[in-house]
């Protein structure tokens, strides 16, 4: 409390209602200087939550936020919901928070029981029970993003106008702040992408330079076309799944879901990496359920492509390759898996957890192979869109099994 306030509210004529609005005012501001001041989106969000929960004395707190890539809204940071339960939550748009997207107004609800849009199934997911609810809209730019909702006024009271007045005004502080957040993140992608481009582009003219020297000793000519070649291939591949990538980040990227027999789109996959296999003398083998999948046939090849051909890549020479697929159960519902094994280099523990981040190669296997490092991330947005999974299983000099689930028809 600053010092202001505290004088304002020591004094005897004061109502403790303006104090209190004076107090939450105070607060009010020194978060929005915190929030700010954060561009690192998981510890902002958490930082907005624990705002929400004081400012307005209530058992916890949730942000849930309008997936760009589908339209759903879902869970991002709860304060009474672990994360790996939250990924399985899409809240309807009948739903109160999804009320609230629609109308763009706050929504207080005393008695959730009494309450027939009340969604009992996200409690029962995450062994709480709601009681009361303040639900408001998160802003940015004149565009509702999400909602940030507080859970059981503490004491068994009501929220009232002051809890609303609040929380509005620290949503809309809180939606600007995200935005910039990702913002952020898109422009240290990109800045991330010029650093890997100066590479092949230093590489080609440092090449050309070369080329143009009359001593060079005409057999060293084709080793440098050769590379330049390699180089080249490199900027290509890097510059289209670069693209590939921001439009799945920004939401631009929209699946055609039809339903195609699973098998048939393995061993057609399978086709297109046999040269590179016969190459090393690596054999590639399909097992398990014949499946029908609903998904986006092309982006699934594409994620099936990325993990065959390094499979391929990352593996010994007359190695094996070995794709699995079965029928899966996740809470209740049918899914696919797939799970495609090498018995290649293998991946450190520590590697592991950095598999999936943008431009991340091992630099051991790295350096045995041309590669962008993008390939991996793009898979776990294509198959996160499916609203499945994508996990690593690997053993260092023994090989690795990349699973991807997803469920059996995209709702
Ligand atoms: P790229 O293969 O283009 O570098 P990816 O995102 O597909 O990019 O893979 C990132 C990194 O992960 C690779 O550079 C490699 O170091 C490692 N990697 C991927 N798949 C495997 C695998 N099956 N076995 C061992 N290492 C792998």
């Amino acid at each position: 409390m600053s010092m202001d306030a505290k004088n304002i509210m020591d004094d005897a004529n004061m109502p403790a209602s303006i104090a209190d609005m004076i107090e939450r005012y105070e607060r009010l501001m020194e978060i929005s200087r915190q929030l700010n001041s954060t561009l690192d989106l998981a510890s902002l969000l958490r930082k907005i939550i624990s705002a929400a929960k004081g400012l307005t004395q209530c058992e916890a707190a949730s942000i849930l936020l309008i997936d760009p890539a589908t339209g759903e809204l879902r869970f991002e940071i709860a304060s009474n919901i672990k994360s790996q339960d939250m990924d399985n939550i899409v809240v309807p748009l009948d739903s109160i928070a999804g009320w609230v997207v629609t109308h763009g107004e706050p929504r207080v609800i005393d008695d959730v029981t009494r309450e027939p849009s009340w969604s009992k199934r996200v409690d029962d997911t995450i062994e709480f029970q709601t009681r009361s609810l303040l639900a408001v809209p998160m802003r940015a730019h004149n565009k509702v993003i999400g909602v940030l909702e507080s859970v059981n006024k503490i004491g068994g009271q009501r929220f009232d106008e002051n809890d609303i007045n609040t929380l509005t005004t620290l949503a809309s502080q809180a939606a600007i702040a995200i935005e910039n957040a990702r913002l952020f993140q898109q422009s240290d992608f990109i800045a991330e992408m010029v650093h890997e481009l100066r590479t092949p582009l230093a590489s080609l003219k440092a090449s050309t330079v070369l080329l143009k020297r009359p001593d060079l000793p005409k057999e060293r000519q084709g080793d440098i076309v050769d590379m330049m070649q390699g180089e080249t291939e490199r900027l290509i591949r890097l510059t289209s799944e670069f693209l590939d990538l921001a439009r799945l980040e920004s939401g631009r990227t929209r699946l055609d879901i039809s339903r195609f027999d699973l098998h048939a789109l393995i061993v057609e996959s399978a086709d297109v990496v046999i040269p590179q296999a016969n190459e090393k003398g690596i054999t590639i083998s399909t097992k398990g359920d014949k499946l029908i999948a609903s998904a986006d046939r092309g982006k699934i090849k594409q994620v099936l492509l990325n993990l065959l051909t390094n499979a391929i890549k990352y593996n010994k020479d007359n190695g094996e390759v070995i794709i699995v697929t079965s029928q899966t159960q996740v809470d209740g519902e049918p899914f696919i898996r797939m799970d495609v094994t090498d018995t290649g280099y293998g991946i450190s523990k520590e590697n592991q957890k950095r598999m999936f981040q943008k431009f991340y190669r091992v630099a051991d296997t790295a350096s045995k192979s041309q590669g962008t490092g993008l390939g991996l991330t793009i898979a776990k947005h294509i198959v996160e869109a499916h609203e499945g999974t994508i996990t690593l299983e690997s053993e260092l000099g023994v090989g690795s099994t990349f699973s991807v689930t997803m469920p059996m028809a995209k709702k």
